[in-house]
This record gives structure tokens, C-alpha cells and sequence, in this order.
């Protein structure tokens, strides 16, 4: 997940998967078998190593990103600071003037467990999240990917698991291993339930899907419908500043918070009502392995807990899990956890009346 994917600057139309589609059709001439082969054994590899799937794709395929970017600042004025630092991921050559294509990879989180007290109330992904966690699988895939492209393939290869090395969503969409649904969320075999990790090499390869998945139906509005601070305004668009994954991670502005605190519920860090409401992901969360950790952490993670919790666990324990969170800024857990409480008492007493 890359910083884009945090604030849901999401791009896509029917359209483009009409260009990816053509564009599948008419690579087949324009890679040598060279090219061809090293693209299939890096595919090959990431499946090996637990990826669903792994696209390829030129950094060129990258600057259709721009566009959206404008699009979306002409939507939403307010934006226009945060989102142009994206441009960035589009025009990659600036940076890496080495760079040629973009591998792009699909990891399901789906599978692990969701402890019980943090459903509805962590969003999902973050429980799972890899980047940092030396414990987790994805973290060693990520580093085995790169070792294999850089040391077995001799390639110079760049990536940043962090915050993204580019749009990682776009660059999956663009490689055809998913789609963008209204909701913003990219969408692979299995629902929207997936990590996707982008790397940087200097050989000119290329490996396409055809996209098999199919559109939204054009009558759902569902994510819409059921967004809790109306932020997901219209199909594919979003306002960044009043999303709850925004509000409880990032916002430090107290008057849109509390502008919006009594719309988050128990929400304490992220929301996924707009991808658990979706059709597209029923019966696709798995949940039969456990993440490792995860239950000690969940255990440690109720309102009441955070609220009584020292400064030293929030910043040694809590932020490097949840960084979004950064340690100075630890106070933050402690306002999503009085805005919950005082949240799940205001139903408390609806019901009660
Ligand atoms: S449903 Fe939640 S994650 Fe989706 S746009 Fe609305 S507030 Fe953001
Ligand atoms: S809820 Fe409906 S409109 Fe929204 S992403 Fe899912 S299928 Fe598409």
C-alpha cells in the first residue's frame, strides 16, 4: 500500500481497461524473447514467494497518472497541496532517470484472522500490514523479490515499501492484476483485500494481464451510499480530508474532527465500511491464519486501554505497527479512543431511550 493508497486517489474508468486490453494485445511483438523470459521469471518468482500475482510495466505507463491527478484536484480544490507531491510518482525518470519498468505485485491479506474486538474498529489492512513487521511473510517477500531481481538477475532495482516508490494501485490497474472499483479500492482475485508492493528495475520488460475482472454494475451505490462522512462523494472520487481512514491517521486539525467524530463510531484507525459493504467482497475475507502478534496487540487495543496507556508502549509499541501514526503524535490514539467511548455511550443511551 503506498501513500496514494491512503488517501484514495483512485483513478480509473471502463475506459482504461478497454487500453489495457489493447494494450496486451499488441506487446506481443515488442519485447525481445530475452525480455519475455526475464519478465516471466520474475512473475514466477513473486508467485513463489506468496504473491498472487506480479505485473510489469513501463514507467511510461505511469505518467496517464498525472491526468487523473489534475482531474482530481479540479474536483477537489481543497487537495491540490497534498496531491501535487504525487506527481512525482508519475513522472518516475525525474528521480530515477535509470528506471524503465514498474513491477507491481498482489498479496492477499485476506487470509489472516481479524481478532474479534478489532473488526469495524482498526482497518483490516493495517492489522495486516508488512511493510515493518520483520515477523510477517510479506516483509521477507518483498526483501526476496528485490534480492532476486538485483543479485540472480543483476538488475538495479529501487523500491520503498513504506510510502511507495510509485502509485501502486494505478501501476496494478495499468499491469492488469486488478481494478479499481467505485469505491477506490483496487480489486484482484479476491476482493479488495490485497497489499501491493511496487519496485523499480532498469531493464525494459513487460508483463500484462488481460483483465478478466468484471465493472461495477452500474446501478450498485452501495460504498457510496454507506460511507459514514459522506467523503466517498461520487464513483471514483473521494474527499481525501473528511475520509475516516484521514481522520483518525492523519487529521490534526481538532475542529474537523470533532466536525466529524460523532460519524466514526468505534473507529479508532482506518475505516473499510466502503470495501466490507461491496459485493465484491462477500465471502472473499478468509481469516484462517493467524497474523503473527496480532492477538497480544489486540488484546492491549480497547478505548479504555489506550486512554490509560503510557507514551512509551504507544510510541515503542503501538506506532511502529500503525505508523501513520507517527510517535510524536502519539496523542492522537488517545482522541480516537475518548471520540469511541463517547460514541459508543451516545448509542448506549439511543437504545436505552
Ligand atoms: S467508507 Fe470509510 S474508507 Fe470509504 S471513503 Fe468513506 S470514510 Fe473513507
Ligand atoms: S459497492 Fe458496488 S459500486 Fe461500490 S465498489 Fe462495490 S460493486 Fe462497485
Amino acid at each position: 500500500m503506498s501513500t496514494e493508497e491512503v488517501y484514495n486517489i483512485n483513478l480509473c474508468s471502463e475506459a482504461f481497461i478497454t487500453f489495457i486490453k489493447g494494450r496486451c494485445e499488441s506487446m506481443i511483438n515488442l519485447y525481445s524473447e530475452d525480455e519475455n523470459a526475464i519478465a516471466l521469471k520474475i512473475a514466477d518468482y513473486a508467485v513463489s514467494l506468496g504473491f498472487e500475482k506480479c505485473g510489469i510495466i513501463s514507467v511510461d505507463a505511469m505518467k496517464g497518472y498525472a491526468d487523473k491527478i489534475e482531474e482530481r484536484i479540479e474536483r477537489f480544490p481543497e487537495t491540490e497541496k497534498m496531491l501535487r507531491s504525487f506527481t512525482r510518482f508519475a513522472d518516475l525518470r525525474k528521480e530515477f532517470p535509470w528506471a524503465e519498468s514498474v513491477v507491481v505485485c498482489s498479496r492477499r491479506v485476506g487470509v489472516y484472522r481479524v481478532p474479534d474486538n478489532l473488526n469495524g474498529v482498526i482497518g483490516k489492512h493495517y492489522l495486516m500490514d508488512a511493510r515493518r513487521d520483520r515477523a510477517a511473510e510479506g516483509y521477507h517477500a518483498n526483501a526476496a523479490l528485490e534480492k532476486y531481481m538485483a543479485k540472480d538477475l543483476q538488475m538495479q532495482v529501487a523500491s520503498s515499501h513504506d510510502s511507495g516508490i510509485t502509485a501502486c494501485r494505478w501501476a496494478a490497474m495499468s499491469a492488469g492484476i486488478g481494478v479499481i472499483r467505485k469505491n477506490n479500492f483496487f480489486y484482484g482475485d479476491h476482493g479488495s483485500y490485497y497489499a501491493i508492493t511496487a519496485f523499480l528495475v532498469d531493464r525494459k520488460i513487460e508483463h500484462i494481464y488481460v483483465p478478466t475482472h468484471r465493472p461495477c454494475p452500474d446501478n450498485c451505490n452501495l460504498c457510496i451510499k454507506n460511507c459514514p462522512t459522506g467523503s466517498l462523494a461520487e464513483p471514483y472520487a473521494m474527499r481525501a480530508f473528511t475520509c475516516a481512514s484521514f481522520l483518525t491517521n492523519k487529521c490534526q486539525d481538532e475542529a474537523m474532527f470533532e466536525n466529524f467524530g460523532s460519524k466514526l463510531g468505534l473507529m479508532l484507525y482506518g475505516c473499510d465500511v466502503c470495501q466490507d459493504v461491496c459485493p465484491f467482497n462477500k465471502g472473499k475475507w478468509l481469516g484462517d491464519r493467524d497474523f503473527p502478534g496480532l492477538d497480544e496487540l489486540a488484546a492491549n487495543m480497547t478505548p479504555e486501554k489506550i486512554i490509560a496507556m503510557d507514551d512509551e508502549y504507544l510510541r515503542n509499541v503501538i506506532s511502529p505497527k500503525f505508523w501513520y501514526i507517527q510517535p510524536d503524535d502519539v496523542w492522537m490514539w488517545k482522541r480516537n479512543a475518548m471520540n469511541a467511548i463517547r460514541n459508543n455511550l451516545s448509542n448506549l443511551k439511543l437504545n436505552k431511550d
